[in-house]
């Protein structure tokens, strides 16, 4: 048990800011777990260190404790606390660190400095909260030390010091929030790359794994079906042959455009490789997939009707569970469907049957 809650303060190189997660909770968790840890061991060496003898030494012994108590506490719920509870962690931080201030130098004639603390929970909560949230834990702050100034009394410097310290703390929370605004924004930035077809700007095959397998799992939970849609351009080789590379790019680029255009919003077009797209269709059956594919299909032929050669496309189609209720079993019989469409003479588009294995030659539909 001592060994997982110590194996939680573990920083590892996959604790990432994630782009769809507001924060990468487990960072969120142990950062927070090692700045309680850290709080209340500096908490101690106040006591340790030499200090002025009119020192709380059991007030500054309960702070610590709280603190340690805080870390414990986000180790063993580690995954479980809501973005809330740490919010919560850091208000209670806050008021821990204010007790400290309070005790190290209530009636003491130098400071201790330990009100630094309230540093250490601006920047975290300007790195991982919302920006006004973060800015709320400043004006808790800004509240709690003015009542320990207060408390204080009879010094000149109190106003000064209260706001230099909170102006402080202010250009903090924000310096660092617009830092992790350019790191959500850099993330999110990579991340659409990373899925995205750079030639045509449709998803790309790691875009469409990730599309498949979540539109998979949403129907097995909802048991509604959907459908999935796979085309490869007729006799694409051609357009390279007679006009050249860069030609056969710009085709595949129109053709991309039409299936994209041509697509209900929720309708995702990918392209798989070379020239091989698909298209997600949520919450459809094979009749309404094979209907989009007919159209889509239509809007190829038309759009390089007067080309040279006319392109076209074959489309294979098939949905979910009547087809299949895995990622590789929908893909394969998309697949068969297909080359069941290319056998046939291409430009069209051909729903899945268990009769277009037995024999190729024969009409499906
Ligand atoms: P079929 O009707 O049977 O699909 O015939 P096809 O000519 O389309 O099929 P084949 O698989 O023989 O040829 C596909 C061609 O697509 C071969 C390859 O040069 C071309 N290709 C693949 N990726 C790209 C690309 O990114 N750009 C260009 N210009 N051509 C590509
Ligand atoms: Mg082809
Ligand atoms: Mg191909």
């Amino acid at each position: 048990m001592v060994r997982r809650l110590v194996e939680r303060l573990r920083f590892e190189r996959e604790d990432v800011i994630a782009p769809d997660a507001p924060m990468n909770r487990t960072l969120l968790a142990r950062t927070g777990a090692w700045l309680f840890l850290g709080g209340g061991a500096l908490v101690l060496l106040v006591l340790v260190l030499p200090h002025d003898q009119r020192v709380s030494e059991v007030g500054l012994l309960a702070v610590s404790a709280g603190c340690f108590a805080a870390a414990l506490l986000v180790l063993v719920r580690f995954d479980s606390l809501p973005m809330a509870g740490f919010e919560v962690l850091a208000a209670y931080a806050s008021a821990l660190a204010t007790a400290a201030r309070l005790f190290a130098e209530e009636g003491a004639e130098s400071g201790t400095g330990i009100q630094a603390l309230y540093l250490w929970i601006v920047l975290y909560a300007s790195f991982f909260f919302a920006r006004r949230r973060a800015l709320l834990q400043v004006a808790w702050i800004a509240v709690l030390y003015a009542a320990v100034l207060a408390n204080d009394a009879g010094s000149s410097a109190t106003v000064t010091l209260w706001t230099v310290t909170v102006g402080g703390l202010l250009v903090a929370a924000l310096v660092i929030g617009a830092l992790r605004e350019r790191v959500l924004n850099l993330i999110a930035r990579l991340a659409d790359a990373a899925r995205t077809d750079p030639l045509t700007g449709l998803l790309n095959r790691r875009g469409f794994d990730e599309l498949f397998t979540s539109e998979l799992r949403r129907s097995r939970r909802t048991q509604r079906p959907f459908s999935l849609v796979i085309g490869d351009l007729d006799c694409f080789k051609q357009v390279n042959d007679r006009h050249g590379h860069p030609a056969g790019d710009r085709a595949l680029r129109r053709a991309a455009s039409v299936l994209q255009d041509d697509n209900r919003a929720s309708d995702a077009a990918a392209r798989l490789g070379g020239e091989e797209f698909a298209v997600i269709v949520p919450e459809t059956d094979a009749r309404g997939a094979h209907v989009l594919a007919e159209r889509l299909r239509r809007g190829i032929a038309d759009a390089f009707a007067a080309d040279d050669p006319p392109l076209t496309i074959s489309f294979g189609v098939v949905s979910f569970p009547k087809h299949g209720r895995t990622h590789e079993q929908l893909l394969e019989r998309a697949d068969e469907a297909m080359y069941a469409a290319k056998r046939l003479g291409r430009n069209r588009s051909l729903v899945h049957t268990a009769r277009m294995l037995d024999d190729p030659q024969r009409p499906v539909q």
